[in-house]
C-alpha cells in the first residue's frame, strides 16, 4: 500500500473495462497458464554460443504475480521475450494460454503478441512521433478494432492512469512516470490475460516506481491478470505469489516450489 500522500485519487478502481474486470479473475486456475519444459534459448554469435535461457521447466498458474530476480545477464529479459512471443526457443517446449509457441506460425505469433500478452519495458518503447493517445490506440487498431471504439477505450485507460491532460502530447513531453503509465495503457488496450514487465521501474524515481508497482499489483489483484515482473527492485516482493531466481539462464530457486 502506498503512503496516502503518493496515492493519487485517480487510481480508484478502474471502471473503464468494468464488464471485463472479473473476466481474468474467473479463469480456471487448476491448469497452468504457462508451461515451459526444458526451455532454452541459445544465441549463436559466429562460432560461439551464448546461453540466454538454459533448460527451464516451469508451471505458472493463472492469476499469479511472479517476480523474476537475478543478476544482470541471468536471462530475465530472454525468458520474458520467449513468453511474449517476441523470440523463439531453440530447444524445449513452451505453451501459454493454450498456445504452443514453438509450433505457432508467424501469423499466430503476431495474434498471440497482440491479444494474449501485454508488455512493459524499462525504456518504455513508445513511438516518438505518435501522441500518447495514438501510442495507446495503435495495438488495438492493428488488431482490427474500429477507431471510435479504440479511441473510447484508450481515453478511459488514460483517464484511469491520470493522463487525461496528456492525450495529445508526444512522449518527449512526458516525465518518465507518465511515459511508463502510457506504456501500461498501451499494454492493456487489447485486454491481455498476461502482463510481462521487464525492469519496469529501472528508469524511474522512487515515487514513480511505487506508482508503477502499485498499478501492476492492481492489474493482478483487482483484475485477476497474471503478472510477471523482472526486477532488481524489492518493491513488488511482498505482493508476489511466486518468486523465481535465475542464474546463468537457469532457475536456481522458486518459492513456493
Ligand atoms: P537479464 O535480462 O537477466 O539481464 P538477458 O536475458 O538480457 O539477461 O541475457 C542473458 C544472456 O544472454 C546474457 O549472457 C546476454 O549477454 C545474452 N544475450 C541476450 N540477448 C542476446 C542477443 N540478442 N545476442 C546474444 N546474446 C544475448
Ligand atoms: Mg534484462
Amino acid at each position: 500500500m502506498l503512503p496516502r500522500f503518493c496515492r493519487p485519487a485517480q487510481f480508484a478502481p478502474f471502471q473503464g473495462m468494468g464488464r471485463l474486470e472479473h473476466r481474468w479473475l474467473n479463469m480456471k486456475t487448476d491448469e497452468p497458464l504457462i508451461v515451459a519444459r526444458e526451455l532454452s534459448r541459445v544465441y549463436r554469435m559466429g562460432g560461439a554460443e551464448v546461453v540466454g535461457v538454459d533448460s527451464i521447466s516451469l508451471d505458472i498458474l493463472a492469476g499469479e504475480l511472479v517476480v523474476l530476480k537475478g543478476n544482470s545477464g541471468s536471462g530475465k529479459s530472454t525468458l520474458l521475450a520467449l513468453l511474449a512471443g517476441l523470440d523463439q526457443p531453440t530447444h524445449g517446449q513452451l505453451q501459454v494460454a493454450g498456445h504452443d509457441l514453438r509450433q505457432a506460425t508467424p501469423a499466430q505469433l503476431t495474434r498471440y503478441r497482440r491479444q494474449v500478452v501485454g508488455m512493459v519495458f524499462q525504456s518504455f518503447n513508445l513511438l516518438p512521433t505518435l501522441t500518447v493517445l495514438e501510442n495507446v490506440a495503435l495495438p488495438a487498431l492493428l488488431a482490427g478494432r474500429s477507431y471510435p471504439s479504440v479511441q473510447h477505450s484508450a481515453r478511459e485507460l488514460l483517464g484511469w492512469l491520470g493522463l487525461d491532460a496528456r492525450h495529445d502530447h508526444l512522449p518527449s513531453q512526458l516525465s518518465g512516470g507518465e511515459m511508463q503509465r502510457t506504456a501500461i495503457a498501451r499494454a492493456l488496450i487489447n485486454d491481455p490475460a498476461i502482463i510481462l514487465a521487464d525492469e519496469p521501474t529501472g528508469n524511474l524515481d522512487t515515487h514513480n516506481s511505487h506508482i508503477v508497482v502499485e498499478l501492476l499489483v492492481d492489474l493482478n489483484r483487482r483484475q485477476g491478470r497474471t503478472v510477471i515482473i523482472a526486477t532488481h527492485s524489492s518493491l513488488a516482493d511482498r505482493h508476489a505469489t511466486v518468486e523465481i531466481r535465475l542464474q546463468d539462464g537457469a532457475i536456481v530457486s522458486k518459492i513456493p516450489e
